[in-house]
């Protein structure tokens, strides 16, 4: 007799193009901000829901709304885009949201949406520094503002922090980072800025710290956040105990996740796949019914590599029983050769159980991974 078993969670991020304004750092896709097209957009994300009816019949553990800027979706587009959904009890729902667009008018009827997380935009406590990232809000907006989300009951609020700022410095970092721990965020978020060449202020890539200097802020945060007893799970990722961003941990485990919306990117187990990233191509896309667009059927080899580049972000990095369930090898065994040589030189740590990256490794994480699998 055949056996059911039941549908594994699913994680669904769905993207939100649009912004108020292009901050000139930025390389992401984003669109500027009509009204009218945002409710054209929605109706586009409401079509390409159904063309993934059989997956969204899974549970799903985590939504995840990002952007450029999903603050702009009213409360009410909020449900309509999660109705019908197989959400589960204890999901945890996150909202990215601009610090400018936390008013009570809006807290108010986002309150009455299953959104869970808010994940908030904050950069820099640093007036200057956030003039040049052309941020609209100002730093003694945000206290209010995070008063204003605890008034409301929202217990899970994650802060946005870049580092590596122009002529910045481990002291500089440190005024910014004090003012954060007064906030008392359940999560931080620190992104080191690269200037991409398609992002307006490319050009200023002359005034950003040397790389020593970055390195010396990355260990300031690492350290000073440990000690205010922020857990360092994630390369780029510090949580009090229990707040780690369970949709992030789904990237970083390679569960699957299901995106929706224009350049959004989705991995379904063995498919990559990817939105395009031009609205019109994208409403062409649904509108021929083309689920998992840009799809590429990865090998057991690159799901593999995908894998230990992922899970190796992580602070507890491989748990070795785990990977020989899921792979049916022993990945000590593949890659014996490349790990012995990357613990002698002490970029990685070999336990019975995990494979993790060294505390030195951290910030040149992308050459030692690629020093291993590639
Ligand atoms: S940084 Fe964020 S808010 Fe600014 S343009 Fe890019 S996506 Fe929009």
């Amino acid at each position: 007799m055949e056996q059911d078993f039941p549908a594994s969670p699913l994680g669904l991020y769905i993207h939100i193009p649009f912004c108020l304004s292009r901050c000139g750092y930025c390389s992401f896709f984003s669109v500027p901000y009509r009204k009218s097209a945002l409710n054209e957009y929605v109706d586009y994300l409401h079509k390409e829901k159904a063309l993934y009816q059989s997956q969204l019949n899974r549970p799903l553990a985590t939504i995840y709304f990002g952007g450029g800027t999903p603050s702009l979706l009213n409360a009410e587009q909020i449900m309509d885009l999660l109705s019908g959904l197989n959400i589960l009890p204890k999901a945890e729902i996150t909202l990215e949201i601009n610090p400018l667009q936390i008013t009570e008018n809006y807290l108010q009827t986002l309150n009455k949406t299953p959104v869970n997380r808010l994940s908030i935009g904050v950069q820099s406590m640093n007036p200057e520094e956030l003039n040049w990232l052309e941020r609209q809000h100002k730093p003694e907006q945000i206290q209010e503002k995070i008063a204003l989300c605890r008034q409301f009951g929202y217990q899970n609020i994650s802060l946005d922090l870049i580092y590596g700022l122009p002529n910045s410095s481990v002291q500089s970092l440190q005024r910014t980072v004090e003012k954060y721990l007064t906030l008392k965020p359940e999560h931080i978020s620190c992104y080191l800025l690269t200037l991409d060449n398609d992002c307006r202020k490319a050009k200023e890539r002359a005034f950003l710290p040397d790389e020593e200097m970055q390195a010396e802020q990355y260990e300031f945060l690492c350290n000073c956040l440990k000690q205010e007893g922020y857990i360092h799970y994630e390369i780029s990722n510090f949580a009090l105990s229990g707040y780690a961003s369970q949709h992030n941990l789904r990237y970083w485990h390679s569960d699957d996740y299901l995106a929706l919306g224009a350049s959004a990117a989705g991995w379904i187990t063995p498919i990559r796949y990817q939105n395009p990233a031009d609205l019109n191509l994208y409403y062409q896309s649904v509108d021929k019914g083309e689920a998992f667009p840009q799809r590429e059927e990865l090998s057991e080899q690159r799901i593999v590599q995908d894998y230990l580049m992922m899970g190796l972000r992580l602070k507890e990095g491989i748990d070795l029983d785990e990977f020989n369930n899921r792979f049916r090898f022993k990945l000590t065994a593949l890659y014996e050769a490349k790990i012995s040589k990357l613990q002698k030189i002490g970029m990685l740590n070999l336990t019975e159980h995990n494979l993790a990256l060294s505390e030195k490794a951290l910030f040149v994480s992308n050459s030692v991974i690629g020093d291993l699998i590639l």
